[in-house]
């Protein structure tokens, strides 16, 4: 089994007060899931900062570093994320909201890689999609995987990913935080062009041969941000 942790930053509101909306989940085998809740806590122990949040991000930029590094290290994780650019997001031509379009292009690239990774194991793997537990997203969500499960995404059918999401507590689980991070640094990225947390998470960006396919950067044609350039980058050969 899998779990894909999945957050949000950054509002989806229209204009509201970030340029990007972002959705971002962090997948890890389920077990590996205690040694990388004991990671993050031995971290954030350091810092003295064991039973609180990770919260205001700016504060405590070396901690956050440190985490980043440490998701960087796990060959074993795999990052999936949108990245809306809302001045490129026209809602009169668009079928769907930011946040049901992000959501659905993350559920589809976690069924993909689950579906890729199912070709060759012996037993099935299922995806298991966990979020903070707030109580608007986790309506929307609830309905919307209802509703991927009876007609598919706009671009899969789901086959691997169990139904019903699941919502915890982010004080509870420290890897909820680390989908958070993900969010902020993609965010902060593009916004900013904060470039040191950005490059850490981006290691575990899903790719097939050296293209990214589990992040993208919905904006205008002509991009030159790392996460365009490398999505459009061709396959390697085999
Ligand atoms: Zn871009």
């Amino acid at each position: 089994m899998y779990l894909c942790y999945v957050d949000e930053s950054g509002t989806p509101d229209i204009p509201g007060n970030t340029s990007h909306y972002v959705l971002a989940g962090v997948a890890i085998p389920v077990q590996f899931w205690r040694d990388c809740d004991r990671v993050i806590d031995s971290i954030k122990a350091k810092y003295d900062l064991a039973d609180q949040e990770i919260q205001t991000l700016q504060e405590r930029r070396a901690l956050v570093r440190d985490v980043a590094q440490a998701l960087a290290s796990w060959g074993f994780a795999r990052l999936f994320a949108e990245c809306v650019d809302k001045i490129h997001f026209d809602p009169t031509r668009a079928p769907k909201t930011i946040d049901e379009q992000a959501f659905e292009q993350i559920v589809s690239r976690f069924e993909q890689y689950l579906a890729a990774i199912n070709q060759n194991a012996t037993q099935k793997n299922f995806g298991l999609l966990i979020h903070d537990n707030n109580e608007t997203v986790a309506k929307k969500h609830t309905l919307l995987m209802k509703r991927f499960h009876k007609g598919g995404t706009l671009w899969i059918n789901l086959q691997n990913i169990i139904e019903t999401p699941l919502f915890v507590n982010s004080e509870l689980t420290a890897m909820v935080q680390l989908a958070d991070l993900c969010g902020f640094a993609l965010r902060r990225y593009l916004e900013n062009q904060e470039e040191e947390l950005f490059n850490l998470v981006f290691k575990r960006a899903d790719r097939r041969g050296e293209t990214v396919v589990g992040v993208r950067h919905f904006t205008r044609a002509v991009c030159a941000c790392k996460i365009c350039n490398a999505h459009r980058r061709a396959p390697s050969p085999g």
